[in-house]
């Protein structure tokens, strides 16, 4: 931590105790350019991947805490809803044990965003991301009808389950990307988010743009050029474009 300490605070979080300290730095602090510009793309299996053709992998535990944590989720919502005076001893460690488990997740989170943001801003000048807001909206899973029940749903244990690790994730990104803006701002960095869509399809080499260019998760293969590399990094490679075309657009 840099800066001079402003305010010592105390938290709860279930049954653990936290000191949160803020502190209040002077000046922004520039940092010496470097001369480099960067594309990310986040993901599931890798945190994010770099138009270099480097990886940062997800926060470690990050699986094993969304496991534990439904097991937590799952044996609280066995209790009635109650008022808090009125929960048994056994419901009330089941309502902390979430509260703990949550808790977890979000400093694992945190300390992984702080990491992972800080390295970014000091290695390079320009940094594109994709826009979040536009993948999300892109995104959206695809409910499975109940052919017994019109209009009605069927529920899957594991697309729940995938719903669960996916919004996990999305909230680390958001973390992350609020970290990086604000790192990057104190920095004189620069950070543009960009159009998402199609920039794990197109190919960085001829431009062909086709979901058969992507036959794998991890794969992508141009069906024009024969192009090959790992997707994310085609993907982190296209957002650095669309950023510096963005760029471009908005110089005067
Ligand atoms: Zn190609």
């Amino acid at each position: 931590m840099t800066g001079k300490v402003k305010t010592v605070s105390v938290k709860r979080e279930g049954r653990k105790w936290f000191v949160v300290l803020t502190a209040e730095q002077a000046q922004p602090e520039p940092l010496p350019a470097t001369g480099s510009a960067v594309g990310i793309d986040m993901g599931l299996v890798n945190f994010l991947a770099d138009s270099g053709g480097a990886f940062v992998s997800s926060p470690r535990h990050r699986r094993k805490a969304a496991a534990k944590l439904e097991a937590a989720q799952q044996a609280l919502s066995r209790f009635p809803r109650c008022k808090a005076r009125d929960r048994t001893a056994n419901h009330q460690r089941a309502v902390e044990k979430v509260a703990d488990l949550h808790g977890k997740v979000r400093r694992q989170r945190l300390d992984h965003a702080h990491k992972t943001a800080l390295t970014l801003v000091r290695e390079h000048d320009f940094i594109a991301h994709e826009d979040l807001r536009i993948r999300n909206m892109s995104r959206a899973p695809t409910p499975k009808p109940d052919p017994d029940r019109p209009g009605a749903f069927l529920p899957n244990g594991g697309a729940a389950k995938a719903g669960l690790n996916r919004s996990i994730a999305d909230a680390g990104w958001g973390v992350f990307l609020t970290i990086l803006h604000a790192k990057a701002e104190s920095a004189g960095r620069e950070v543009i988010a960009v159009d998402p869509r199609n920039t794990s399809r197109r190919c960085p080499e001829c431009g062909h743009t086709a979901k058969e260019n992507r036959p794998a998760q991890e794969k992508f293969h141009c069906v024009s050029c024969g192009h090959t590399a790992h997707a994310d990094t085609v993907g982190a490679v296209n957002v650095l474009r669309a950023g510096l075309v963005r760029r471009e657009a908005q110089r005067p």
